[in-house]
């Protein structure tokens, strides 16, 4: 039996109604047209606060996905997790709000994350969106060296300081944290951060972890431009290690401006970049320190086998294995049987300010695309193995 097809141990947790529903969740989420039109009729009505929808909502999308509106309603998954050796990271989700008092009020929640897990290893990483703290347009402008008016600069001068604060808080607190990765037009100025932050806090271990997304095209020189520096400055370098979820909209918008497509021109290509970015994080664990955040069971295989082949233990804490909540049960369960290192981002958040997250999960049809259709197959699965 190919090694992740045990559906038996994946959804040991689920009951046949709930296997039933995420099935029927998935179909729909299957369907383009549907998801366009449902995303808009749901975005506005849970927005305008219809209860009726709201509850819908949050006894499917948001049970599937979510770990609750709060940190404490979310603690009944996270425990459940953990009992299966699964860590849970928190995702504070929400987007598309770029105004001062909600920077500080995510940056706040991100701090408070940070206190409310404080020796718990159940939660083994925190994470934030660079910008969940900072306008897109000022980290394209500052990405690009543009010249700051005064107020850009003090404007800038809070975003650093909150990327400080939260970095300087893990490291208070021994806390990984992990920084995600977003458009390519921001992200010089978000790696940058980053890098500072590495050298300031990962001075005896990885506390801060940049994201690198393996369908950019150039990241491998960047990774290798960045271990020759952490070697320099003596500092430890952790990585998120992902695809990339914005190619429609990176490929639309080099074509719009008439600049060079940032993303790998196949599918094919970006896995056999990925690869090369599994070898190299392999290649360099004195310096580098990896979390593998896939659906992709060939990718996952692949790692299990590079550390094998190196001798490494299953839990080598310079590797882990992350997948989303609600997604891919059968790699995250499969994995920690065997006593590898997983966490699963769990979004939590009220209703109205998670369905943006959500919906766009669903509009991006790449990265759900194949995986929509791995989840219905294996929930399928284990609905005919149970009925026999
Ligand atoms: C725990 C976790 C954290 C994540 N954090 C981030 C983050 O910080 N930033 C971020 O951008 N994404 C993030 N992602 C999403 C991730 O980048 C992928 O979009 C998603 O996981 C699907 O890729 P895959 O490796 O799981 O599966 P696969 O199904 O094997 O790969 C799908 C991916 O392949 C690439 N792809 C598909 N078609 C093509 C094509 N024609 N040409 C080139 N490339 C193609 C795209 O990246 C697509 O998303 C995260 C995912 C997880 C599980």
């Amino acid at each position: 039996m190919p090694i992740f097809n045990d559906t038996k141990v994946a959804f040991a947790d689920k009951s046949d109604a709930q296997l039933r529903k995420a099935y029927w969740m998935f179909k729909m989420i299957e369907q383009p047209a549907l998801t366009s039109l449902g995303t808009s009729v749901l975005n506005f009505t849970v927005h305008n606060n219809f209860p009726f929808v709201t509850g819908i909502v949050k006894s499917t999308l948001f049970e599937q996905f979510c770990g609750g509106e709060t940190r404490e309603e979310s603690m009944k998954v996270v425990k459940q997790l953990f009992k299966r050796g699964v860590g849970s990271i928190f995702d504070y989700s929400i987007e598309g709000k770029e105004d001062e008092e909600t920077f500080d009020a995510v940056c706040k929640e991100i701090k408070d994350i940070i206190r409310f897990s404080v020796g718990n290893p159940a939660i083994p990483f925190i994470v934030f969106k660079p910008t969940a703290f900072g306008r897109i347009d000022l980290y394209e402008a500052v990405g690009k060296g543009a010249e700051l008016t005064s107020s850009q600069k003090e404007e800038w001068a809070r975003v650093v300081k909150r990327f400080d604060e939260v970095c300087g808080l893990c490291h208070e607190h021994n806390k990984k944290v992990m920084v995600d990765a977003e458009e390519t037009w921001m992200q010089d100025a978000a790696d940058q951060l980053c890098e500072e932050m590495m050298e300031k806090y990962n001075q005896e271990k990885p506390i801060v972890w940049n994201t690198i997304q393996m369908y950019r095209t150039g990241r491998l020189k960047y990774m290798e431009e960045n271990l020759q520096r952490a070697r320099e400055k003596n500092y430890f370098i952790g990585y998120k290690i992902v695809r990339g979820a914005y190619m429609e909209k990176e490929r639309a918008r080099a074509e719009e401006k008439g600049y060079p497509d940032p993303i790998q021109p196949t599918k094919e290509a970006s896995d056999k970049n990925y690869n090369a970015g599994i070898d190299f994080v392999t290649n360099h664990l004195d310096k580098v320190s990896a979390f593998f955040g896939t659906h992709n069971e060939i990718s996952s295989e692949l790692i299990m086998d590079k550390m094998k082949s190196r001798s490494l233990e299953n839990g080598n804490p310079h590797i882990y294995f992350g997948q989303l909540y609600g997604m891919s049960d059968n790699i995250s369960f499969y994995l920690s049987d065997k006593g590898y290192n997983v966490a699963k981002y769990l979004p939590y958040g009220p209703v109205k300010d998670v369905v943006p997250y959500l919906t766009r999960r669903a509009r991006e049809n790449t990265s759900v695309a194949g995986q929509t259709g791995r989840e219905l197959g294996l929930i399928k699965k284990e609905l005919d193995r149970r009925k026999k």
